[in-house]
């Protein structure tokens, strides 16, 4: 079974460099301007103990960086991954400032990480570890600062110790500092299906667009955590038909169908969708390879690249994933006529319902799931007619059209504040 990235030797900070240029070439933004946006604010490395079970103490490194903060406060997950990079790190930053700007919400770009591999540690030595992370990049994070929120490996009760850390520290109960939390201690109603529910409002909408009856389309997930599952199962409650799914320990397919909710019970029990019953084996490679109306890469960097591009058989690219999909490949999917919805739009629900759930505890508020879920569908709707339309004026890819939007939003702000002393 393939579990390896597609492509490892590509570093993610270039491709969001990349990215940028072509933005910035077409936009023909002014030299300052692009030196300024081009680069992080703010880079923090570092290195922290933790006592282990055994009694002994390992030393652990983690990231915290803020790419831009001039439209508000720096915004982005922390990921526990034994990948992780500093480089990668800054490109999942970068990423954020675009994507805040693309759906029009007031945060900048920042993103964390520490290099573990969190499934070989035990529960109180995650917590341990997080605690201690938090502690070391609190000159950094805070709620009119600097936001985490979770990302691969992280979730509701990891921001919980994050923001438990963090209050105690502070004296007083600062639900703000971190988003993602449980709804008992200040999360929002529809933050942990807000990623994967506007990457489908977002397919909804490129499928009306196409003229794809969501009702008969067939649907391929590689990835199968929080972004992943959860489209997956939105996808079948569209009516479509997911017939592979994958994650770090192997893929699925059925062609006539997967049952996602008996998928998700197999992986809770088995902890991999492997091996479940009634649908064959395939490698990961296989997967993005398989025909399908609709692939959502939900797992991380890369997976599509100029190796693999000519094979991908979908119509539609919506990627749950931060930066699944190289320049290269880009150009050879809308070359192919795939139509994509690129990560700045297509993953943009979860900071959105970051960004409520930021002033719901700034309010001390608490709004409905269909509030919520009201106000993101049209957020997502709006954003992606705003991407579509500067696509088709520009007659340039989505993916373009979105930075071309964001990037713009951005340097103008940046601009407007002028430059200090
Ligand atoms: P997660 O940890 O919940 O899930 C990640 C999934 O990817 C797991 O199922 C894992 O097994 C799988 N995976 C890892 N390597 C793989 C490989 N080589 N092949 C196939 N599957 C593999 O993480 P998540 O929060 O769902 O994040 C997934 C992606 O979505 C990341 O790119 C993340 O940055 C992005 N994202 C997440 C959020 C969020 O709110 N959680 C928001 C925006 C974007």
């Amino acid at each position: 079974m393939t579990t390896e990235r597609a492509a490892p030797a590509i570093n993610p900070w270039h491709v969001a460099q990349q990215q940028f240029d072509l933005a910035a070439d077409k936009l023909d933004l002014d030299p300052g301007l692009r030196r300024v946006l081009r680069e992080p604010r703010r880079e923090l490395t570092v290195h922290f103990p933790v006592k282990m079970d055994d009694g002994s103490v390992q030393v652990y490194t983690g990231y915290r960086v803020q790419h831009n903060v001039g439209r508000g406060p720096a915004k982005g997950g922390i990921r526990y991954h034994q990948d992780v990079t500093l480089d990668e790190v800054k490109a999942l930053a970068m990423w954020m400032t675009w994507k805040c700007a693309v759906v029009g919400i007031p945060f900048g770009g920042g993103k964390g990480g520490v290099v573990v591999d969190p499934k070989k540690l035990s529960r109180k030595e995650v917590e341990a570890l997080t605690r201690r992370f938090t502690t070391e990049i609190e000159v950094l994070i805070g709620p009119e600062r600097d936001i985490p929120a979770p990302d691969v490996n992280t979730n509701a009760q990891v921001m919980a110790w994050m923001m438990d850390t963090y209050s105690m520290h502070q004296g007083f109960t600062v639900p703000g500092v971190v988003t993602g939390k449980p709804i008992s201690l200040g999360g929002s109603e529809g933050r942990t299906e807000a990623t994967a529910r506007g990457t489908v409002f977002t397919v909804v909408e490129a499928a009306r667009h196409l003229g794809i009856d969501l009702g008969r389309a067939t649907v391929v997930v590689q990835g199968f955590g929080n972004a992943g599952s959860i489209a997956a199962t939105l996808m079948a409650k569209e009516g479509s038909k997911v017939i592979a799914v994958s994650d770090s320990s192997g893929a699925v397919h059925n062609p006539a169908g997967l049952d996602v909710a008996r998928v998700l019970a197999w992986k809770a029990e088995h902890g991999t969708v492997s091996g479940f019953p009634g649908s064959r084996e395939i490698s990961n490679a296989e997967l993005l390879g398989l025909e399908c109306d609709v692939l959502i890469p939900a797992a991380l960097e890369n997976q599509i690249s100029a190796v693999n591009a000519e094979s991908v058989h979908a119509r539609i690219v919506a990627e749950a994933a931060n930066g699944p999909t190289t320049p290269e490949a880009d150009d050879i999917l809308h070359r192919r006529g795939i139509f994509m919805i690129p990560d700045i739009l297509c993953n943009a629900g979860g900071v959105t319902v970051s960004y409520f759930e930021w002033v719901q505890d700034l309010n001390r508020d608490h709004w409905s799931e269909g509030i919520v879920n009201e106000k993101l569908h049209e957020i997502m709707v709006r954003s992606f007619a705003e991407v579509m339309a500067m696509a088709q004026k520009e007659g340039v890819n989505m993916r373009l059209a979105a930075y071309l939007l964001a990037v713009d939003r951005v340097a103008s702000a940046t601009a407007m504040r002028g430059l200090y002393p």
